[in-house]
């Protein structure tokens, strides 16, 4: 266990020092941090010298994997050449056009304007005030609330932590903040009801999103944030014809549809957009992560000419667009964005995600017979195993037992970091992997899910 092996001085110093994020603060000094010091490829290298197959891309986001030679290229040029401007009032940077040229190239749907941020909390945040600005722009100051789901996840922000439909991220907080409504979670596996066909679910959910809307007021409604998969929540994965259900309700109230692509931009879904796979129209998209392959921070909102046209009037009348952040269109950020769809685009690793997804298919519906394994879940390269006390009746563990961080623990002991999501084991690694990398990640998944078996069987969890 690594709780009983005594901290070593870096460990301590860390815990000294650091406030983790996301992590069971009270536990650290016990467990101590794993303190990574180098990455090459899809593995990442602790100071121990153990390495690990980085199969969740870190966060969902370090799409070309670590070290990548071009990346490093281009990162070390912009800094020469210009290591930071900014592009408040009339100043502008190269490289933060280029980028805002090529995204408007790639997006699936048409989009006039780019702005930029340095995360995917700010790039939602920043949706929220467009939508409440334009809203304002058009004569229309009630319409001003916005509808995420249940087990969404839009970040951290104030704003974005209360579109967040986590308890986690709201119980101590003091969130959601008012003027955010919550709709049901597509996710037939655990809100499905007894006999009800996939079908019946997805006109059900559509059904209680027309309820809200009615009950609240269309009038007071701005917009709808959905991830065309939710990450953080589970990886959830809407049954098919749930967008075109819920987008018939928005667009009958004119309500317009955000799409958070902060994981599933990018090539993670087998194409550019998850927008794309799920057959979701948006009207605006975040962006981040795979956006810099995550060689430095960076979120992007992109906006439609319809819109953008109503905050230049508006703006007009109040004499600025008065919202931007320092590092929104960082040079060396957007620098590397440019670099990074060059590459996706030139080594096509659209493409090779493409060629890897039956393979990531089988694995993980193979996994599925598992004794701890209930529900698995995927699209494209992004996936996930929820484990479950009893297959049959569904039946989840208390949460208490922590199944699902003990089992990433067992399997990070085995070589491959994966990430619980509660009793969810997510999985999401470089774009650039391998079928032999991928075989040897699955190996690794596998041997540390028989492990929690054995334990759960010892304890005599279930
Ligand atoms: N939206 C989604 C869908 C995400 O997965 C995340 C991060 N996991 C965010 C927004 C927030 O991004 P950031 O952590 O860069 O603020």
């Amino acid at each position: 266990m690594l709780g009983q092996t005594p901290l070593t001085n870096f460990q301590t110093r860390d815990v000294e020092s650091l406030l983790h994020p996301y992590t069971p603060i009270h536990k650290l000094k016990t467990i101590g941090a794993v303190v990574m010091e180098r990455g090459e490829g899809i593995y990442v290298y602790d100071t121990q010298g153990r390495g690990y197959i980085e199969g969740m891309s870190g966060l969902w986001c370090a799409g070309l994997g670590f070290g990548d030679e071009e990346m490093i290229e281009a990162a070390t040029a912009q800094m020469r050449a210009l290591p930071f401007y900014h592009i408040f009032g009339a100043k502008s940077s190269e490289p933060a056009v280029e980028l805002a040229e090529k995204l408007k190239e790639i997006a699936p749907v048409p989009i006039s304007k780019v702005f930029f941020t340095s995360s995917g909390s700010e790039a939602n945040d920043t949706q929220v005030k467009l939508a409440w600005y334009m809203n304002n722009a058009l004569g229309r100051p009630n319409k001003k609330k916005i509808i995420s789901r249940i087990k969404a996840y839009h970040g951290v922000t104030v704003m974005a932590a209360s579109l967040t439909g986590l308890p986690g991220n709201h119980n101590g907080w003091d969130l959601p903040v008012d003027r955010v409504l919550h709709t049901d979670c597509p996710h037939y596996y655990r809100f499905g009801t007894e006999g009800e066909s996939e079908a019946d679910f997805v006109a059900r959910t559509a059904k209680s999103l027309r309820d809200l809307i009615e009950r609240e007021g269309p009038d007071t409604i701005a917009a709808m944030i959905a991830e065309p998969v939710m990450g953080a929540g589970g990886v959830i994965v809407p049954p098919k014809g749930y967008f075109e259900a819920i987008q018939a309700v928005l667009d009958e109230h004119d309500i317009i549809l955000i799409a958070d692509e902060v994981i599933t931009g990018f090539g993670r879904t087998g194409n550019w957009w998850g927008s794309q796979t799920l057959n979701m129209k948006p009207k605006t998209i975040s962006a981040a992560k795979q956006l810099t392959a995550a060689y430095a921070p960076l979120g992007a909102v992109m906006v439609p000419e319809d819109i953008y046209q109503s905050y230049v009037d508006h703006s007009a009348t109040l004499g600025s667009f008065a919202h931007g952040f320092t590092y929104g269109g960082h040079p060396l950020s957007c620098a590397l964005g440019v670099k990074a769809i060059e590459i996706y685009q030139k080594r096509d690793i659209l493409g090779h995600v493409r060629t890897l997804m039956p393979l990531f298919e089988q694995r993980l519906k193979k996994l599925a017979d598992h004794p701890l394994v209930g529900e698995t879940r995927f699209c494209g390269l992004v996936g996930g195993a929820e484990l479950v006390a009893d297959k049959k009746t569904k039946r989840s563990f208390d949460p208490k037992q922590g199944v699902g961080p003990e089992a990433s623990r067992l399997i990070e002991q085995n070589g491959a970091i994966l990430r619980a999501i509660g009793d969810t084991i997510a999985i999401c690694p470089p774009m650039i992997i391998t079928e032999a990398e991928l075989n040897e990640l699955f190996d690794r998944f596998e041997k540390g899910l028989d492990q929690a078996e054995a334990w759960v069987s010892k304890e005599g969890l279930r």
